[in-house]
């Protein structure tokens, strides 16, 4: 196995990969990546010189989501035919369109925390979390099904659908949920000085599970907007006029109307895929500030 990029994502691969005893082959930018990746165990090698995935079977491209269809276009260079090659990055119809290599499969893994880098990685991360690949009628038959055994190997639940379905989807559940919880921050604190003040103090668990996500790493929020912009838009767009009927029925005081919104939300709520606990982080490992 290959791993391209050993930050939260593909260290946890690498992780997970290595204790179900595959061979993992890891390349990353920095060289002190590459020694925390080894001393964790992640890795059997780690280096810098792209040309080591050069003995992989399958490589995950685990690098910065706009860094992937490069990335993929640059292995094309030197990897042998039938090399198979997945990514994980959290858009897939502008990616898999991008993507020509003919071993290469489309992938996301729902699964994730707020931090990033090889420190971050931990063990676990994919097991019971839905792994997204996202073939088409252009997808090697076989490629699939190697991608598929590792998903289900990692404990994955395993979801088949097209890029353009995913992106839908992961724009009302994912990416539109980022600028939901930041502009409920941004709200937040266009508060005055003393009420501010206060609802800091105040601030318990309630809202810190609704800004969760809006304070997570920015990047990721920019590159899930810029590359998902169209279905961001439409489920904003669907948020936003949900919120304006809220807040209108409560302005007309039509309680009714109120807790009806409110029944439904409670009962719809259990119908999305449930989480299980987050894996508990890696307690030594040094943090990249990026
Ligand atoms: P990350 O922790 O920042 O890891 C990315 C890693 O890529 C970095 O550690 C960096 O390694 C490496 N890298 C960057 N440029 C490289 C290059 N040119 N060559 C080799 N390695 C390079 O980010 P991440 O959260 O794992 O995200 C990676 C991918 O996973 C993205 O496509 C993202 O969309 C997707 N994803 C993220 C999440 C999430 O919740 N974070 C969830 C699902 C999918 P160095 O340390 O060596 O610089």
């Amino acid at each position: 196995m290959g791993i391209l990029g050993l930050g939260l994502i593909g260290g946890s691969l690498a992780l997970d990969l290595s204790q179900l005893g595959y061979q993992v082959l890891g390349v990353s930018l920095q060289t002190t990546t590459c020694a925390l990746a080894c001393q964790r165990g992640a890795v059997r090698v780690a280096s810098t010189d792209w040309q080591l995935l050069a003995g992989a079977d399958l490589i995950f491209v685990c690098v910065p989501l706009d860094q992937t269809v490069p990335s993929v276009a640059r292995l094309a260079e030197f990897l042998p035919e039938g090399v198979v090659i997945s990514d994980v990055a959290s858009v897939k119809a502008d990616i898999v369109a991008h993507c020509s290599w003919p071993w290469f499969v489309g992938g996301h893994p729902m699964a994730g925390t707020a931090q990033q880098g090889m420190g971050a990685a931990v063990q676990g991360l994919f097991r019971d979390r839905p792994y997204v690949l996202t073939p088409t009628v252009m997808t090697d038959p076989e490629a699939l099904i190697s991608v598929q055994m590792a998903v289900q190997d990692l404990g994955a639940k395993l979801v088949l659908t097209d890029p353009v379905a995913h992106d839908r989807a992961v724009a009302l559940v994912s990416h539109a949920p980022v600028f939901v919880s930041a502009a409920l921050l941004l709200a937040g604190v266009q508060a005055d000085t003393e009420l501010l003040g206060l609802a800091r103090q105040l601030a318990s668990t309630g809202f810190a599970d609704t800004t969760r996500i809006g304070g997570g790493n920015p990047e990721l929020g920019l590159l899930m907007a810029r590359h998902n912009r169209a279905q961001v838009l439409v489920s904003l767009a669907a948020y936003q006029t949900q919120l304006q009927k809220l807040h209108q029925a409560i302005t007309e005081e039509d309680w009714a109307q109120v807790v009806q919104a409110l029944q439904t939300s409670q009962r719809v709520r259990g119908e999305f895929s449930p989480l299980p606990p987050a894996p508990p982080p890696y307690p030594a490992g040094p943090r990249r500030a990026e």
